[in-house]
């Protein structure tokens, strides 16, 4: 049950929307915002290119292929939103270089099916099939794996850059280094908000919080916890040209068993990959000393690439970086109203793997919050209050 509507249009404002959190999700919906002529700041607790959340560094998965079908519409409109946002700036925002997917012969068929049902073009691939044609691959016939040839690299800091740019060029305005304490509704609808160092009024708002969100909505229902993972870089040894994203060396994601793992090529540190596992620890978010992750966030990934990848040195990860995810009970996301104030608008839990959708869902979460139509998409399964089923594990 909501209890608000939207204030008045003759209601005095500071700003039609604000919108908490410069990451992706933040960023692209304030230049969604602006793109339809709404007053809209911005505010950001760090500066500019923190990497204190989950947005930062060079590169993310950008992929069709899904082990569920309620993201396959989303990663559809994500491409067409990326591709809008590319065109406005002028700059590239992702390399199809293409997806192998390795996994079991039932995952596989599962994720082929679902790409054919969205006539997504696709390969399937078996046992030495994989090693013929990524010569740098190793994998008995046990594995099968589908390769999703649109898929590719995102480039995670373009996409902030081009995001923001993108908004103040529409006239919004960021602010950096200015928190939000507070959130208060008032009766005639209006929201005010509360910074360090200032008290601004809006119509509507857009919490796009990361893994702060739970401190600002201890109230929400689908709870949301932020999670320590390490991101590592391994050393290519030899045969460098195999690692190109311009030779179509495509980024891997591999499921053996209860483990998912994703691989990055050389785009981050020249002569590295990415390689790591797709999981964490909790992480207490009010101790500003970030721990290191637990070693097993690279003995895993290690391990992997010394069985399947050649050219790799698998010994230690020649850098070693930390990221969070902020992490549902059922790993899906919350894109929603918030439970009482209908003009309070809320991105959250968008895990390890939210940063493909990031275009599409600032479209809808500012579509949400300007009250326009969002039924084009099913959010039942992303809402702010929904009844968690503890045996539902979303797959990657
Ligand atoms: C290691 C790793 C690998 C990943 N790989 C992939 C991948 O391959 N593909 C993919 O699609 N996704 C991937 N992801 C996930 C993706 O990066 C995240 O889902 C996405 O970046 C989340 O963005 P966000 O805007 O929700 O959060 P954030 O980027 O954390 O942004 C939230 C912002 O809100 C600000 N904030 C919070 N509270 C306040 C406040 N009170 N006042 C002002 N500002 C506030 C924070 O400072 C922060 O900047 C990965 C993530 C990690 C960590």
């Amino acid at each position: 049950m909501t209890f608000t509507t939207y204030p008045k249009q003759n209601q005095k404002v500071d700003y039609d929307t604000i919108v908490i959190g410069a990451g992706i999700m933040g960023s692209c919906t304030a230049y969604q915002l602006a793109k339809k002529g709404r007053k809209t700041l911005l505010l950001e607790q760090f500066s500019y290119g923190h990497k204190k959340g989950s947005s930062h560094g060079a590169s993310r998965i950008i992929r069709y292929a899904h082990s569920s079908p309620i993201y396959m519409p989303l990663a559809d409109g994500a491409y067409r939103e990326w591709d809008e946002l590319s065109r406005l700036t002028g700059t590239k925002l992702y390399d199809a270089c293409g997806l192998l997917w390795l996994g079991d012969e039932n995952g596989t068929r599962t994720r082929s099916e679902l790409l054919a049902k969205y006539g997504v073009q696709h390969r399937v691939f078996h046992g030495q099939e994989i090693n013929k044609n990524f010569p740098y691959l190793k994998y008995g016939d046990e594995w099968h794996a589908v390769h999703d040839t649109k898929a590719g690299v995102i480039f995670a800091d373009k996409c902030i850059e081009a995001a923001q740019k993108q908004f103040l060029a529409y006239g919004g305005t960021i602010h950096y280094s200015e928190t939000v304490l507070a959130i208060k509704p008032l009766d005639n609808n209006i929201i005010e908000i509360y910074t360090n160092n200032h008290k601004y009024t809006c119509r509507s708002l857009v919490v796009t919080a990361g893994a702060w969100l739970n401190r600002l909505f201890p109230e929400i229902g689908t709870r949301t916890e932020p999670t320590l993972v390490g991101v590592n870089f391994w050393k290519i040894t030899s045969n460098y040209e195999l690692f190109k994203t311009e030779n179509k060396s495509p980024v891997l994601i591999i499921t053996e068993l209860d483990d998912e793992m994703f691989s990055i090529p050389n785009v981050d540190h020249p002569g590295m990959i990415k390689f790591g596992v797709h999981a964490g620890v909790p992480l207490d978010m009010v101790n500003s000393n970030r721990p290191e992750p637990p070693k097993w966030t690279y003995t895993i990934p290690g391990k992997h690439i010394k069985e399947h990848l050649k050219y790799i040195d698998s010994s230690d990860p020649a850098i070693k970086e930390s990221c969070v995810y902020t992490v549902t009970d059922d790993q899906d996301f919350i894109i929603d109203r918030h439970p009482i104030f209908r003009n309070i608008v809320i991105g959250g839990g968008f895990s390890g793997t939210g940063f493909k959708f990031g275009a599409i869902v600032g479209d809808i979460l500012a579509r949400m919050a300007l009250d326009e139509d969002v039924s084009d998409f099913d959010l039942k399964p992303f809402s702010a209050n929904r009844k968690v089923d503890p045996f539902h594990k979303a797959k990657l």
